[in-house]
């Protein structure tokens, strides 16, 4: 019997998690994935497929929202630090319009950026962060598993909802190194510890702060109890997580999904492998 508790570990029996997301496919966000590459940190990119530039497009001068062409975000978001999720296809007010129309924003979102990044598109941040319980229905029907709202939380908790995610804060919040501080000295005895920041690069620009994000980014790196993930990655950790099968006495655990799933029992860290031949066996 498991006498005092079970919680779930991410990969490598690490207790806590950062991930970033960053909205609209500007042009920024190349400088933000230099600062990713440099720190070894990952991101979502959330963009809408129907309101990228035109190819060749050249801005005028002092121009700040500078969205990229279909070729240049092919060229940016790189697979191996970034993910990317859609962004409603128009970018607009989704509460406002007709259950098929927000079908319609998604879907073709999807389909566009499944199109251009040859991958399965599952996730999504609310375009201004609009966002009720009809529109979440929808958005799970058009096969959206996770969708991020502009809610801080201020706080790690992994999501209640999964479609109302909720980041820990924005870049600009006044708490940022307050909560940087907070989340790097948090002892995990019990369940995992996310931080999630949000945000659009463009800010970064308009308020001549880079600053903000590359002392986050170097804080934050390099740490052996911290998983650097997607969202995408975090949502099917959890989900690998949640699929574990146990013997009525908790002493066998078996792990039917495609990752590696690691698990705290009782104080003690345990990887769960793929496949019945590796089941966990406390009988012995
Ligand atoms: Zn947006």
């Amino acid at each position: 019997m498991i006498s005092q508790g079970k919680y779930v570990r991410f990969p490598e029996g690490k207790t806590k998690a950062v991930t970033l997301s960053y909205d609209d496919g500007v042009e920024q966000d190349k400088r933000l994935i230099e600062i990713l590459k440099k720190y070894q940190m990952k991101a979502t990119f959330n963009i809408s497929c129907g309101c990228m530039a035109e190819e060749g497009c050249v801005y005028k001068k002092g121009e700040i929202f500078r969205r990229m062409s279909l070729h240049q975000c092919k060229e940016t978001y790189t697979r191996d630090i970034c993910e990317v999720a859609t962004h409603g296809f128009t970018h607009p007010y989704l509460t406002e319009l007709e259950t098929v129309m927000v079908m319609d924003q998604i879907v073709c979102d999807r389909i566009g950026l499944e199109e251009t990044f040859g991958a399965i598109i599952s996730g999504h941040a609310y375009p201004y962060g609009s966002n009720n319980d009809k529109v979440a229905e929808v958005l799970k029907l058009a096969g959206i598993d996770y969708a991020r709202t502009v809610y801080s939380s201020e706080t790690f908790g992994m999501p209640e909802d999964w479609l109302m995610w909720k980041p820990t804060c924005h870049h600009d919040n006044p708490k940022l190194t307050e909560l940087t501080d907070k989340f790097l000295q948090k002892e995990v005895k019990q369940e995992v510890q996310l931080f999630y920041l949000w945000g659009h690069t463009h800010e970064l620009e308009e308020n001549n702060n880079w600053s903000v994000i590359e002392e986050f980014c170097k804080k934050m790196s390099g740490r052996e109890d911290i998983w650097y993930a997607t969202n995408k990655e975090i949502y099917e950790y959890m989900e690998s997580y949640r699929h574990l099968r146990y013997s009525a006495n908790g002493k066998m655990i078996y792990n039917p999904t495609c990752s590696d799933v690691w698990v705290e029992i009782d104080g003690e860290v345990h990887k769960v492998g793929v496949g019945e031949k590796n089941t966990l066996n406390f009988r012995k």
